[in-house]
């Protein structure tokens, strides 16, 4: 489970409430993922585009415009590139930026692909920048220049390759350089989850686990899931771990309560991680604004961590502001963390409009 590691700093990896995935947990993830569109709940907004979008392509009986999903970890992008396959009825592979690390890893990816196939590349915002270029030509045209050779004798050999769909999936789409972006004919920004449709996915993943799931234990634990269906999963999990080791046959509230509280996921879907970033805002910076860099070190995580897991939601719940100075604790945050903010500073950055970030360039 989560907790400090002896030298101060939070081991992101480990938190609960985490929404990236780790290994072991990927066999339950697959079992537990929606397999089409009219499955999926959650997103209408992006379902129903994409409903359109695939809907054209198998009329016209040819491939659809390339697919970009952004949006945090945890929220769908990969389960919904697998749904595109399934509707699309072809096979998918499934690779990652971080492993295209040259362009011949690209291209030897891409002369293996089938007529209509699905190509999913994960955080695509990753992929070197020669594998980028790479990609561009293969979007566009469906070719592929091979290389062969070095220095002055090098020769490129073009390589037609059938026509394939692209879904890349990224958390930070303003990442990716502007002529890659444009490749993509349908872009799915995928936001957090309401509590209802969580309320929906755990009920689903309840029945896929044989468990006997209250109303009240399910809706314990969406209100406390960060918006995301990973996390909501995971809790389940340790609900019943809870609940069966406590001799309990169901779901029910109190398992919820007890279990998300040795979890340290507190009342409002808050971890460790969360409360962290919070308390360094206010107790060691007095409320802000502090650049994410120092605030990440103060925390003793990464940067990225900071930008991609803890900050959007606690953007979208009030708690944390991005100003053009960096970021600063909310009237929200001073008040859940118990805390009284000083005279000077007080509620300077509650006036703001708290899911809209002001103009002008944040720091990063
Ligand atoms: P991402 O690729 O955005 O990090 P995933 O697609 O891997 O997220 O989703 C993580 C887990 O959450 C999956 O195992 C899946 O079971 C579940 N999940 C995501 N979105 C939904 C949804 N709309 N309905 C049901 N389960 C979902």
């Amino acid at each position: 489970m989560s907790g400090p590691e002896a030298d101060g700093s939070i081991d992101a990896t480990a938190r609960i409430v985490d929404a990236g995935g780790e290994a072991d947990e990927r066999q339950v993830e697959a079992a537990l993922r929606p397999r089409r569109l009219a499955e999926f709940p959650g997103q209408p907004r992006v379902r129903d585009q994409l409903d359109l979008v695939l809907t054209a392509a198998r009329r016209r009986g040819a491939p659809p415009d390339h697919v970009l999903l952004s949006g945090p970890p945890g929220l769908g992008k990969t389960t919904l590139a697998m749904i595109v396959a399934a509707e699309l009825e072809q096979p998918i592979r499934v690779t990652s930026g971080p492993a295209i690390q040259h362009a011949g890893d690209l291209a030897s990816v891409l002369s293996s692909l089938a007529e209509g196939e699905v190509l999913f590349l994960d955080e695509i915002h990753r992929m070197s920048r020669a594998a980028e270029e790479m990609l561009y030509l293969a979007m566009e045209d469906f070719r592929v220049d091979i290389v062969i050779g070095k220095g002055p004798g090098a020769t490129a050999i073009p390589l037609e390759l059938p026509p394939f769909t692209v879904v890349g999936a990224t958390t930070r789409a303003g990442l990716l350089p502007a002529p890659l972006r444009d490749r993509f004919g349908f872009t799915g920004h995928l936001d957090f989850y309401s509590a209802a449709d969580l309320v929906l996915i755990l009920r689903r993943s309840a029945r896929l686990l044989g468990l006997v799931a209250d109303d009240d234990g399910i809706t314990e634990i969406a209100t406390r899931s960060r918006g995301t269906p990973r996390i909501a999963n995971r809790l389940l999990r340790r609900v019943r771990d809870w609940a069966q080791v406590h001799g309990e046959e169901r779901v029910t509230l109190p398992a919820a309560k007890e279990a998300l509280a040795l979890f340290d996921v507190d009342d409002r879907g808050l971890d460790r991680l969360d409360r962290g970033v919070l308390e360094a805002l206010c107790r060691r910076f007095a409320g802000g604004p502090v650049g994410l860099s120092t605030l990440a070190v103060a925390v003793g995580e990464e940067a990225e961590t900071v930008e991609t897991v803890a900050e959007p939601f606690l953007v979208r719940e009030g708690f944390l502001v991005r100003t053009p100075r960096g970021r600063a604790a909310s009237a929200l945050a001073w008040q859940h963390l118990g805390l009284t903010p000083p005279a000077d500073s007080q509620g300077g950055w509650a006036t703001l409009p708290l899911d809209e970030p002001p103009p002008g360039r944040f720091d990063s």
